[in-house]
């Protein structure tokens, strides 16, 4: 839609990723007057979907899988535009280069399947676990509640004794400042179960190293496990359901409107200026460009806060001439849809995540993320192709060039290292692509409550990855900043 009359706005959402299309929609939906400013010729952001890879491949080049379709905001609005979601049977596993077969985690409803992948190499250990995701279920509500509220103390607390109540009575460390890798290593025994569980500690939790992150896994990871849902048509659609739950809600939604400037006056925004020249008014702005950006869009100078996590998480597609077969796979039910390579032993996780916090490259290794084993229309229709996620130190800094430099070796490196994992089978690697991360991705600065949405200029305000509750595609801060506009 062009924005060639400015009508003035209630809001103006800098930024059409789905953080600004949830909260298009969601201030559409209280009354507000809202425009998106999408400086792209397509809305979604680091949600979009393309075919970059091909006519008939679906190409993700960061988000791929939802991890809270259960909980994340507007969630029914979603499926009442018709957005599907499948969550596979099959949910994390961890392969072996050696053979054995691979300790795989399945969904909510399957916990006897979970336990007795784990009881293969610990019974004590299947036991515990099982115990644990059981309990964890009840944390829904106040896992929900932490998504959508901005985190001060009473809500951190209120989290706190909900955890300590649900998990009372199990042979876990009991102190505050606990990390995830002190759990993970002190209450499991087998080998395989503290390699898998420390890398989904790291993968949705942060850093296990982090004093305090044992009740972040208990809290927040333990429930996230076996939860991992694959949009129908990949996340192309989810965008495409958002978009349409927002235009119903009234949002007017703008692309190829890059914002390069913000008007003041009389020390408030009251306006965004694109580069074409067009002013859209408002007295209330929300930026979702990052810190960084919206800094400099202001013209503020840096907070000095300490900033949480200098990790990037980097995107390959790897297409391959046939299917890949995993030699540790026991059957085809146990594809999961995110199969961790690369640390067969903890100690090699630990050492992963030692090199990383030096700002150092580990060997290649991550999650292989199989979104095709539940939706056939990301299936190539020859082949296979893979997602591989893969951590490393701060990318976020790096130069598309030198993202690509270090994508030409990559894929190379991360395809050998797969196939000490391929059984039997011997496809062929015929192309590699590794997307660059986008600014700002896992970064979080400390601030107490609101203050994490409120910048130093009175009616501008942050949502996005960088604020409470971080990346991911659900929505979370969004609705903590609607929430906080719609009072006024
Ligand atoms: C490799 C990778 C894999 C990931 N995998 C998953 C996953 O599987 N599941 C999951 O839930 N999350 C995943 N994430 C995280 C998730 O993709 C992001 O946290 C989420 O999409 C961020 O949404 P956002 O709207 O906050 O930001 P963005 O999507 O970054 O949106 C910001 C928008 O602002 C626009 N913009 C920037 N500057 C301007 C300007 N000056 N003017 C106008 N517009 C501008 C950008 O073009 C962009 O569209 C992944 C992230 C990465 C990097």
């Amino acid at each position: 839609m062009s924005a060639s009359a400015d009508p003035g706005y209630d809001v103006v959402v800098l930024g059409g990723g789905y953080t600004g299309l949830v909260l298009s929609a969601l201030l559409g939906a209280a009354g507000r007057h809202v425009a998106v400013l999408e400086q792209e010729s397509e809305l979604g952001g680091r949600a979009r979907a393309d075919h970059a890879l091909g006519a008939d491949l679906i190409h993700h080049p960061h988000a791929v899988l939802l991890g809270f379709a259960d909980v994340m905001p507007l969630r029914h609005e979603l499926r009442s535009v018709g957005l599907r979601w499948a969550v596979p049977v099959a949910q994390h596993a961890l392969a072996f280069a050696d053979g054995r077969p691979a300790v795989v985690l399945h969904r909510r409803d399957h916990l006897r399947m979970t336990h007795d992948s784990i009881a293969a190499v610990s019974r004590a250990d299947a036991t515990l676990l099982v115990e644990i995701l059981q309990r964890s279920e009840t944390l829904s509500i106040a896992v929900g509640r932490l998504l959508v509220t901005a985190p001060d103390l009473d809500t951190v607390v209120r989290h706190l004794d909900a955890v300590h109540a649900v998990y009372s009575g199990l042979p876990l460390p009991s102190s505050v400042e606990a990390t995830a890798i002190e759990l993970i290593t002190t209450a499991f025994v087998s080998p395989e179960v503290q390699s898998l569980l420390l890398a989904l500690a790291h993968e949705f939790g942060g850093d296990p190293f982090a004093p305090g992150s044992a009740i972040g896994f208990l809290g927040v990871v333990a429930w996230q496990i076996g939860r991992r849902a694959v949009p129908i048509g990949g996340m192309g659609s989810v965008v495409a359901a958002i978009r349409a739950v927002a235009a119903h809600a009234g949002a007017d939604l703008f692309t190829d409107a890059r914002v390069v400037g913000l008007i003041r006056e009389e020390g408030r925004v009251a306006g965004a200026v694109c580069a074409d020249g067009r002013i859209i008014s408002a007295p209330s702005i929300v930026s979702t460009l990052g810190e960084v950006a919206t800094h400099e869009l202001a013209e503020i100078p840096a907070e000095p806060a300490r900033t949480l996590g200098t990790t990037s998480v980097l995107r390959q597609h790897l297409v391959l001439d046939a299917p890949l077969r995993l030699a540790s796979e026991r059957a085809t039910t146990d594809r999961a849809v995110q199969t961790f390579f690369g640390w067969d032993e903890p100690t090699e996780m630990l050492d992963r995540l030692a090199m990383i916090g030096r700002g150092a490259f580990p060997a290649p290794g991550g999650a292989l993320l199989r979104p095709t084993i539940a939706d056939a229309t990301q299936r190539p229709r020859e082949g296979d192709l893979l997602l591989v996620d893969s951590t490393f130190p701060g990318v976020q800094t790096l130069s598309g060039e030198e993202i690509e430099g270090i994508g030409r070796y990559l894929s190379a490196a991360t395809w050998s290292r797969l196939r000490d994992y391929a059984g039997g089978s011997e496809p062929r690697l015929l192309a590699g692509h590794v997307a660059p991360p986008g600014r700002g991705d896992r970064q979080i600065r400390l601030r107490p409550g609101v203050e994490h949405y409120r910048t130093s200029v009175p009616g501008l305000w942050r949502a996005g990855a960088g604020v409470h509750p971080g990346g991911g595609v659900h929505g979370g801060s969004a609705a903590i900043v609607a929430g906080l506009l719609s009072e006024r």
